[in-house]
């Protein structure tokens, strides 16, 4: 069972454009606040995001890292997500994520005793970067699943194509980034709602976990 990170695991939407307005107010010398940001600046690549604020110089990554670091430091795991990775565990299902963050923002972002109940991590410096399918066969082929036994939680439109494209059940999460119809009509098989039994409906929909019967 892959997972995306950010809008799936964890609640980091506002920290990444808390990490723009910081990085745009060192940049450009004067105050921006997250309501000044352009509509969707969340899931825009952020050179096109800080040239509509009017910044186009290169983005030094030293002032990019401090900005991230303490925009990250208000992100939590969402909070039925140590239960549900608990309960995968305890029903013998092997877990993976696969996202485009580094592997030192991974750790930024994620506490040890979640990232514990991991069993692999695929980076943005591990593979080609989704929608490609490669991330998801990394992982994959590290845990030793087929693809067509696995399944890929994801809140953005290339996580669902990435699904697609590696041969893995897509699935949505409601509480991501994007609206359930956008991953609906990405190729999600199902848009998962908020939910306090994530392991359970998870297991429920894969038939994983399912032993003995
Ligand atoms: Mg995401």
């Amino acid at each position: 069972m892959l997972f995306d990170l950010d809008g799936v695991l964890v609640d980091s939407h506002h920290a990444q454009l808390a990490a723009l307005a910081g990085f745009a107010t060192s940049a450009l010398g004067h105050r921006v606040t997250v309501a000044d940001l352009p509509a969707g600046a969340a899931t825009t690549p952020r050179e096109q995001t800080l040239t509509e604020l009017g910044y186009t110089g290169a983005i030094d990554q030293d002032g990019w890292a401090a900005a991230t670091a303490t925009a990250t430091l208000t992100v939590e795991v969402f909070p039925f997500v140590a239960d549900a990775l608990a309960a995968l565990r305890a029903a013998d299902v092997a877990t993976g994520i696969v996202t485009l963050r580094s592997r030192q923002r991974v750790e930024w972002l994620l506490p040890p005793g979640v990232l514990d109940l991991i069993d692999v991590v695929v980076c943005y410096e591990d593979a080609a970067p989704k929608p490609a399918p490669d991330g998801l066969l990394l992982a994959l082929d590290k845990l030793g699943v087929a693809p067509g036994d696995a399944v890929f939680i994801g809140d953005m439109e290339s996580d669902m194509h990435a699904a697609r494209a590696a041969g893995v059940t897509p699935i949505g999460s409601a509480w991501g980034f994007s609206d359930p119809a956008t991953l609906t009509r990405a190729g999600a098989v199902v848009v998962l709602p908020h939910t306090d039994d994530l392991a359970g409906t998870l297991l429920s929909l894969t038939g994983a976990g399912r032993r003995g019967t």
